[in-house]
């Protein structure tokens, strides 16, 4: 039986991509920020080498263009490199086509680098109820996972209503199928929501970017002590952006930096003491066991209790934590 393991994992992005600074950095000035993802991407592969720890970089299309050598490093490293769509879209505001675009255009940047991924996570969780269905997309393009859903409340991403542990996904009958996923390879797909520890009624987060950096490293422990007896995986999240200082001259409003800056200090010592303690696996090895068991629930679309997402859906255009 598979024990519950923890995995770290890693978007590959520069600091201007996060959500919080669409309105001060849009997409036509990326290019003339300072790149900082190198350097960052590169402690948290010293960190990782000198614990002999593999973890699953899902890696921006964007930055595999511009950064090919940074990703060839990371899969020379023995990581497995899984993808975080090219642009970084809010994917619940884009249609089937314009989903499957970008994905293609990811999927063509990261075959540039050698690399072929198994497994995608949305930018920002933004796989939420309104856009399931684009799993079965995911699927249609060779994905055997997707680790995307967030259970908890949130004003972008939240989906409260949805599952907390990891099932495969049945297919749909064809009539329902999106019709871009014709093509659907047969294969299980299974889908792997983030990490929440449950108290009260209320799955609560707590593995990675803003809350890892938010709590302190006892409670972190706790927390994560206490999710694991849920049977929950620590599926910590992180952005190499989140171990630099480095301060952007942007005009982002006090409440945003906050949410894109505090705890950027503690980052590099909470992952090097999570990193000792730490039974590590990759994402897509923790797949490859849970399949081999052969215990993991099938679930249908859709996902959630209809009306779930509805608060959610109703602020998503907001900003909140990452
Ligand atoms: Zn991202």
């Amino acid at each position: 039986m598979t024990t519950v393991p923890d995995i770290l994992t890693v978007d590959v992005e520069e600091w201007f991509h996060g959500h919080n600074y669409l309105g001060q950095v849009p997409p036509a000035w990326w290019a003339a920020q300072q790149s900082r993802v190198e350097g960052n991407t590169d402690r948290v592969l010293e960190l990782l080498d000198r614990q002999r720890v593999r973890a699953t970089f899902f890696v921006l299309g964007w930055t595999a263009v511009r950064h090919p050598d940074l990703v060839r490093r990371i899969a020379a490293a023995g990581h497995e490199i899984g993808c975080h769509s090219f642009a970084h879209p809010v994917v619940s505001e884009l249609s089937e086509q314009e989903f499957l675009a970008d994905l293609d255009q990811a999927i063509a940047a990261l075959a540039a680098c050698g690399v072929r991924p198994r497994g995608y996570r949305a930018p920002s969780f933004t796989m939420t109820p309104p856009v399931h269905r684009y799993l079965e997309l995911l699927r249609s393009r060779g994905f055997a996972y997707d680790c995307s859903l967030f259970p908890i409340r949130h004003p972008r991403y939240g989906q409260p209503g949805s599952p907390r542990y990891p099932f495969i996904l049945e297919p749909p009958a064809a009539a329902e199928a999106p019709a871009a996923s014709a093509a659907a390879t047969t294969g299980d797909f299974v889908v792997v929501p983030m990490p929440t520890w449950r108290l009260g009624g209320v799955n609560l987060p707590f593995s990675g970017g803003g809350y890892m950096r938010l709590l302190p490293r006892w409670a972190y422990r706790a927390v994560r002590a206490a999710a694991r007896r849920q049977g929950q995986p620590c599926v910590i999240y992180l952005h190499p952006w989140e171990l630099d200082c480095y301060r952007p001259a942007t005009r982002q409003n006090a409440l945003l930096r906050w949410r894109s800056q505090a705890g950027q200090g503690t980052m590099p010592a909470k992952l090097a003491d999570l990193l000792q303690r730490g039974a590590f696996r990759t994402l897509g090895a923790y797949v490859a066991d849970l399949l081999a068991d052969g215990n993991l629930p099938r679930r249908s679309l859709p996902l959630a209790a209809p009306g779930s997402d509805r608060a959610a859906a109703n602020t998503r255009r907001q900003s909140g934590a990452d």
